[in-house]
């Protein structure tokens, strides 16, 4: 079986009071998870973070990346940054980017290759929106979208997540059974193009919190999960950890 990976996105909340806060109650933790353990600051805490983590097993990541290693793209952060400021992932195609920045498949590709190259793990993320949930495209629509952001070649160090987007901070998720579905397709899907497809973690993501982690961690095929505000509250977070 793949080892979990609980992996928390900030999004673009956090301030240096609240990464102390955070790693200090991290710090204080008893418990362990049978999971792999990372968080995604916003860019400007991804130096602090990989420093206020030190010794605590929590790997940092970066929430997007461009595309180009370096370059005139103001305000933009490269891959090799991220690395170099001890970040081990970067969430790339994040359906708020998607949605914000009119980022396509095409891009979302060219940002995992520059992660792979830059030998960061790309959370490559893919999800269905409401509408299309109701008219029965989801499966359709979560197979396009993972083959046109797939780089080529072997698959084994990337890591997909599933967040359908009307599950997204709504307070909805996604029930046990609508889940296998799609992380069995994606499977399927991955393990066709490559025999490595059958090594990439998927994880759900959209209003994980405590109170479902266990029932979403034991469908088929979850490999983890990818959490927005419940990884603000160290509490909900070392909740989903152990749930797995
Ligand atoms: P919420 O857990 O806040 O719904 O966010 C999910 C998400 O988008 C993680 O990337």
């Amino acid at each position: 079986a793949l080892k979990p990976l609980i992996a928390g996105n900030w999004k673009m909340v956090g301030l240096p009071d609240d990464l102390g806060r955070f790693a200090e109650a991290m710090r204080a933790w008893g418990g362990t998870s049978r999971g792999d353990l990372l968080i995604c600051p916003p860019a400007t805490l991804i130096g602090a973070a990989v420093q206020a983590f030190n010794g605590l097993g929590i790997a940092v990541g970066g929430q997007d990346c461009h595309a180009k290693a370096s370059g005139a793209h103001t305000g933009d952060i490269a891959a090799p940054m991220i690395a170099a400021a001890g970040g081990a992932f970067v969430i790339v195609g994040h359906s708020e980017r998607r949605a914000d920045h009119a980022e396509t498949d095409a891009q979302v590709r060219a940002k995992a290759e520059a992660a792979l190259a830059a030998g960061l793990t790309p959370i490559i993320c893919i999800g269905e929106q409401l509408q299309q949930r109701q008219a029965g495209e989801t499966l359709a629509v979560v197979e396009a979208s993972l083959r046109a952001s797939l780089p080529e070649g072997d698959l084994a160090r990337l890591v997909i997540a599933y967040e359908p987007v009307w599950a997204i901070g709504t307070g909805l998720t996604a029930n046990a059974d609508q889940i296998a579905e799609v992380h069995a397709h994606l499977r399927q899907v991955l393990t066709s193009i490559h025999a490595s497809g059958a090594q990439v973690k998927l994880l759900y993501g959209g209003s994980v919190k405590p109170g479902n982690a266990v029932e979403i961690l034991s469908v088929a095929d979850v490999n983890g999960v990818l959490v927005g505000g419940a990884s603000l509250i160290a509490a909900d977070f070392q909740a989903i950890a152990m749930a797995c």
